[in-house]
């Protein structure tokens, strides 16, 4: 029996983040499993919540590696699926869950996340990292998913060549991942301290971009700049994904997707089987990523914006 009941978390309230040695402790409920947190990542949707979107309140993170402390599948090491449906509805019941009205996303919708010693997490959410993974590479599931799902989405119609708007984490992961399956990526960068983080030769660098010159471009930008600059460079009846969560584009002309009659696809969450599968198999170096204890989130948020990372974690067991 675990004899604490407070854990140590990060807590964001009214777009204000503190830490706190006092939460409580998760009481996994039936069909759920407690999971002690190895690392957990600082994404974009994290700022995003901080400034409001989904009106989150309470311990954020949806990226994570941790190992099972009570459940079915104790002491493995797992990530999640971060979408959890009802289970009843015709979305659920036919495998779409990530599209369930009433669902709940872990650490960004209605549900605790992992900026935290502990989550609870339901066992159908969870997968078993492969023994060869290690937990710095596993980590970045939940990410390299997202940008397998655009995959999955043009399966049949994939251009051969695409652009990747947006030097962040899940740009970069994007374009690694479109790499990986022999598209021609073009990577729009403009801060070369960002660019230091592709190593990788099948992909070109690009400080500016075309107008009307690409069949594919992927906005992973999650800025209204970036927005624009992907609506300019998609070429006439060409793909135009939209990868990042864009919340306030303000005033941004549309009329380029009726001009030039762009095909629109909108994409969120991917296939984590699958994401832990090309993780395994060795598409990708361990980023540069910096590590923080829950203690110095300032710290941590301050790093988020600092392009000579790749990416920030947090690793719970750290002391500060
Ligand atoms: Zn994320
Ligand atoms: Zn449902």
């Amino acid at each position: 029996m675990r004899k604490t009941k407070a854990m140590q978390a990060l807590v964001l309230n009214n777009g204000i983040w503190s830490c706190t040695t006092s939460a409580e402790m998760p009481r996994p409920g039936p069909g759920e499993s407690l999971v002690q947190v190895r690392y957990a990542g600082l994404c974009g949707t994290d700022l995003e919540l901080s400034s409001g979107y989904y009106g989150f309140s309470g311990i954020p993170g949806h990226e994570f590696v941790g190992r099972v402390l009570e459940g079915p599948r104790q002491g493995t090491r797992v990530v999640a699926d971060i979408n959890v449906g009802c289970g009843d509805c015709f979305r659920c019941t036919s495998g779409q869950h990530r599209h369930c009205q009433q669902r709940t996303v872990i650490g960004i919708k209605g549900r605790a996340g992992a900026f935290a010693q502990y989550l609870s997490v339901p066992d159908q959410n969870l997968l078993m990292v492969p023994d060869q993974l290690s937990d710095e590479l596993a980590v970045y599931a939940e990410p390299v998913a997202a940008a397998l799902e655009v995959i999955e989405q043009v399966a049949e119609a994939r251009p051969t060549e695409v652009l990747v708007i947006g030097a962040g984490r899940l740009g970069m992961i994007t374009g690694q991942v479109l790499a990986s399956f022999g598209v021609k990526v073009q990577m729009l960068i403009r801060n070369p301290l960002r660019a230091q983080h592709i190593q990788n030769p099948d992909i070109e660098i690009v400080s500016s971009a075309d107008k009307d010159a690409y069949p594919w471009v992927i906005d992973c930008s999650g800025s209204k700049d970036g927005l624009v600059a992907a609506l300019d460079a998609t070429q006439a009846q060409g793909l135009l994904v939209l990868k990042s969560t864009v919340v306030n584009a303000g005033e941004v002309d549309l009329s380029p997707i009726m001009v030039k009659e762009l095909n629109v696809l909108g994409s969120r969450c991917g296939p984590m089987a699958r994401a832990l599968n090309w993780l395994e198999a060795g598409a990708m170096e361990p980023p540069k990523a910096v590590v923080f204890p829950l203690g110095e989130v300032g710290g941590a948020l301050n790093a988020a914006t600092d392009p000579n990372y790749f990416k920030v974690l947090f690793n719970p067991d750290l002391e500060i």
